[in-house]
């Protein structure tokens, strides 16, 4: 059945996955700061909300895509935020790539106003977000992941239950942190096969096929050539900016050192991006890295 859903944040993500939702025959009324991005909304069939309470006052699902723990926190325990605005029994769904403190900490505060409250971060990047094909990594109560089910396979492919609040921030940050960590190998062994004198495209043959293979390599070769999709072939126009890799690994940083967890190379990851920022290089996509790489050590 239909349901009204009411979507904050309408920013790269958000825009195109309330689309996907008014494509579905949902009734959408959406929420952003930025005016654009509620006249997008308005113009592709949603509603755009002159306030984000007229957003979710009538919704029976929330979804928000913001940027941070900050925005989030904000939006829902701020004056007239989504837990002053939402109704009774409303279902709450957090889809922005936040800390899992954060996340835990507004699931904590809806559950007490008596919302249950899911966290369900993505994979999959703008071009997922337009084809419907995310990947949902979902922390929360079962029955209430199953309530947001249906309305999260318009968006997405693949829809996953992680485990209790928090869990989908937690797989997120830890699939991110393997995502940079991998990507940074890749580029070392692409900047090192460049001096060895060995053919770019070979080694790409070569170790899609052998244990070297992965996913930075294959589906988002950091040099132009191999995959003719990915942004290394337009001179690394995101996809996924540098800026946003650095985000996660900070988050997953930030995680390790709340449990403490040993992520060395996480650690390192971090730095790397870190120095790719200030060489003023963050809205690069994240294979970009490799620029780091093929600088000459002396
Ligand atoms: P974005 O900056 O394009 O969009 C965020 C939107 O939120 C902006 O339009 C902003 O105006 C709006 N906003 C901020 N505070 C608000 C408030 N209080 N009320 C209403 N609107 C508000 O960011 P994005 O790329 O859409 O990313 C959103 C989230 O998704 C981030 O957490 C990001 O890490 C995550 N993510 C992004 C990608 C990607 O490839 N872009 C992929 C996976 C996950």
């Amino acid at each position: 059945s239909m349901a009204r859903i009411g979507f904050i944040g309408l920013g790269n993500m958000g825009g195109p996955m309330a689309r996907n939702l008014v494509r579905a025959g949902h009734a959408v009324a959406g929420f952003d700061l930025a005016e654009p991005a509620r006249a997008a909304l308005a113009e592709a069939g949603g509603t755009a909300a002159a306030s984000l309470a007229d957003a979710v006052g009538g919704a029976d699902v929330v979804l928000t895509m913001l940027p941070e723990g900050a925005h989030v926190r904000a939006a829902y325990q701020g004056e007239n935020g989504v837990l002053a605005s939402a109704r009774e029994g409303a279902l709450l769904v957090d889809c922005s790539t936040i800390d899992v403190e954060t996340a835990r900490a507004v699931a904590r505060a809806a559950g007490e106003r008596g919302h249950a409250m899911l966290d369900a971060p993505v994979s999959g990047g703008v071009a997922g977000a337009e084809a419907g094909s995310l990947t949902f990594m979902v922390g929360g109560p079962a029955a209430a992941f199953e309530q947001a089910r249906p309305v999260l396979e318009r968006m997405g492919r693949a829809v996953i239950h992680a485990g209790d609040s928090g869990a989908g921030q937690a797989a997120k940050i830890c699939n991110n942190m393997m995502l940079g960590i991998q990507m940074i190998s890749v580029c070392e062994a692409m900047a090192l096969a460049g001096r060895l004198g060995l053919d770019r495209q070979k080694l790409f043959e070569i170790s899609s096929k052998a244990s070297g293979q992965c996913w930075s390599l294959t589906s988002y070769c950091p040099v132009p050539g191999p995959v003719p999709s990915s942004p290394a072939n337009r001179d690394y126009r995101p996809g996924f900016t540098a800026a946003m890799m650095r985000k996660d690994l900070r988050l997953a940083q930030e995680a390790a050192q709340a449990v403490g967890a040993t992520t060395p190379l996480g650690a390192e990851a971090y730095q790397l991006y870190n120095l790719f920022a200030m060489q003023g290089k963050e809205a690069l996509d994240f294979s970009a890295i490799i620029q780091m790489m093929e600088e000459a050590t002396q």
